[in-house]
């Protein structure tokens, strides 16, 4: 069986774990935590980085440190994960759906002005397979309204975007604040982990505090208050050692998994490049977008040919997904949404599979992929 997804793991985890363990220090904030958030400083040009226990709290942190609040309208694509909204949503924000692009699942930039009211306090654009949306386009309309832009880079470390101005800057560094995960599923890897980046240093002590379940320890353990206590509103975002040493031996082989990822990302692309006798098409990478392979996606003609493409695979032992359901279709959401079609994002929640993409897939396995998917689905 080819499964579609397997987590990667380089044979360092348990030795950085055990050191952790034998250290004493198990709780948060401790060496491997500081190595983890000072190599992400230095590597991707973050001004500060926060692990947390997932991408969702740092989203959550994200909410908080926006003083998004009851009444405030937050604009977020529809497809997307769950958490990308419901982060604002338990900051009681009313959530503005965006539809997708033609060209690509990320949110269409140039609909965004059209959603922005009085009330709009944050654009939560999602970098949809580790590929950029435009920036660009996305900063300047938080500058010319006053607005936050909170990144969810989930799937996009080590993925860039080259603006209008020729600079290549990484994912996750552009907006005020963004959110990585290191959930098992994603490129690098913690069980379940997080990261919030604060570009924005207007946010860097509150974030701290938040982080710290509303106090200053931070600071006090540098010596920088001769107290600690309780001053804001927070929760326990940060994750243990533990967590932190998994991670790290992750991240020193993250430039060895990063190259694999890629060349079998190509070797799909190459493959599914030739005609075939389905109608689908590949992924778009626009010229300002790097591509961290972190997904290969087809997108079918229609919900019947998907169907039959995933159960063809199924037959011949490859596990194939479709990926998000519209999120103002939910049961959750949709009697809030304001009742606006959204028919691009409902297209790749009934037409988007992703086929199975992980460090250790073969040549032969990738290939095998190919043989099905080229052959006609309806006999
Ligand atoms: C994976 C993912 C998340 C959630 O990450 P967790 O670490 O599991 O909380 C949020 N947004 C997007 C776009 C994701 O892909």
């Amino acid at each position: 069986m080819i499964p579609f997804n397997k987590p990667y793991l380089t044979g360092k985890e348990t030795i950085y774990i055990e050191d952790a363990v034998k250290s004493g220090k198990i709780s948060g904030n401790g060496k491997y935590t500081k190595k983890c958030q000072e190599y992400f400083e230095s590597n991707y040009g973050f001004k500060k980085c926060l692990l947390t226990t997932s991408c969702t709290d740092a989203l959550e942190m994200a909410a908080i440190l926006c003083n998004v609040e009851p009444g405030d309208e937050v604009i977020v694509p529809s497809y997307t994960f769950v958490s990308t909204a419901l982060a604002f949503v338990r900051q009681g924000a009313k959530i503005v759906f965006a539809d997708s692009r033609k060209d690509h699942p990320g949110i269409d930039e140039d609909i965004i002005e059209t959603l922005i009211t009085s009330k709009t306090k944050a654009i939560v654009p999602v970098h949809y397979a580790g590929v950029a949306c435009d920036m660009d386009k996305i900063m300047s309309l938080a500058d010319k309204y006053n607005l936050f832009v909170v990144e969810d880079a989930a799937q996009a470390i080590d993925s860039f975007y080259t603006g209008a101005d020729g600079v290549k800057r990484a994912l996750g560094s552009i907006g005020h604040l963004s959110a990585f995960s290191f959930h098992e599923t994603k490129n690098i890897i913690s069980g379940e982990g997080g990261m919030l980046c604060i570009n924005d240093e207007r946010f860097s002590k509150r974030a701290e505090i938040i982080w710290e379940k509303g106090t200053n320890r931070a600071e006090f353990f540098r010596g920088e208050v001769n107290k600690y206590g309780w001053v804001d509103t927070g929760s326990s975002f940060l994750p243990s050692e533990v967590t932190a040493a998994f991670l790290w031996a992750q991240i020193e082989n993250l430039q060895f998994i990063q190259a694999k990822r890629k060349a079998i990302w190509e070797k799909y692309y190459k493959l599914f490049s030739q005609p075939t006798e389905n109608d689908f098409s590949l992924p778009f990478i626009p010229d300002y977008a790097s591509n961290n392979a972190h997904m290969f996606y087809l997108v079918c003609e229609n919900l019947q040919q998907r169907t039959e493409l995933i159960n063809k695979l199924k037959d011949n032992d490859i596990l194939a997904v479709f990926h998000y359901l519209s999120l103002h279709k939910s049961e959750f959401y949709q009697a809030k949404h304001d009742g606006r079609e959204l028919p691009e994002c409902d297209r790749y929640s009934d037409c988007l599979v992703r086929l199975p993409m992980f460090f250790e897939l073969t040549d032969e396995e990738i290939q095998m992929v190919w043989e099905v998917i080229r052959t006609p689905v309806s006999k």
